[in-house]
């Protein structure tokens, strides 16, 4: 990006700020680099595309995603990111298929029906918290699995009492 639609975009904000908040040198630049990654929202590591420029220090090479960096990405992560949870999600389906079929695994779980198999075909948006939950039962899927059986099948507790 150069200066002056740098400078234009967020005039005042420390996203223009070419100073490292690392070593205070003046030497901050957009350098892309392959072999990064980031953090975002649960997932530890997303990896940023090689070729996305990122404020880097040319003195001390630290690295740092601004603000207005951020608000630039934000839409390619976001799509890395649900490209992740499709990939993971089949991985964990997968790994259950060899322990039950998609069918009880989906009434045991509460989802419709073919919503798996969807999953399984990349097509839909898990949510992180379905990729959560079905990543724990693909540690362990035939205990897991015995588990989630048993605490559903408990009999539900029957309302208060009237007074
Ligand atoms: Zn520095």
């Amino acid at each position: 990006m150069s200066q002056e639609s740098r400078e234009s975009s967020f005039a005042a904000s420390q996203a223009t700020s070419t100073t490292c908040p690392q070593c205070g040198a003046q030497a901050v630049r957009g350098r892309a680099r392959p072999g990064r990654s980031i953090r975002y929202r649960n997932l530890g590591a997303l990896p940023l595309p090689a070729d996305v420029a990122v404020p880097t220090c040319v003195r001390c090479r630290f690295e740092y995603i601004d603000p207005e960096t951020r608000a630039r990405l934000e839409p390619l992560l976001h799509e890395e990111y649900r490209r992740i949870l499709q990939q993971r999600v089949r991985q964990s389906i997968d790994a259950l298929m060899r322990h039950t079929s998609q069918r009880k695994l989906e009434l045991l779980l509460g989802l419709s029906q073919g919503y798996l198999s969807r999953l399984r075909s990349g097509a839909g948006h898990p949510s992180p918290e379905l990729v959560s939950h079905l990543a724990l039962l693909a540690q362990d899927p035939a205990k897991r699995l015995a588990e989630l059986e048993r605490y559903w099948s408990e009999p539900a507790a029957p309302p208060p009492a009237e007074r």
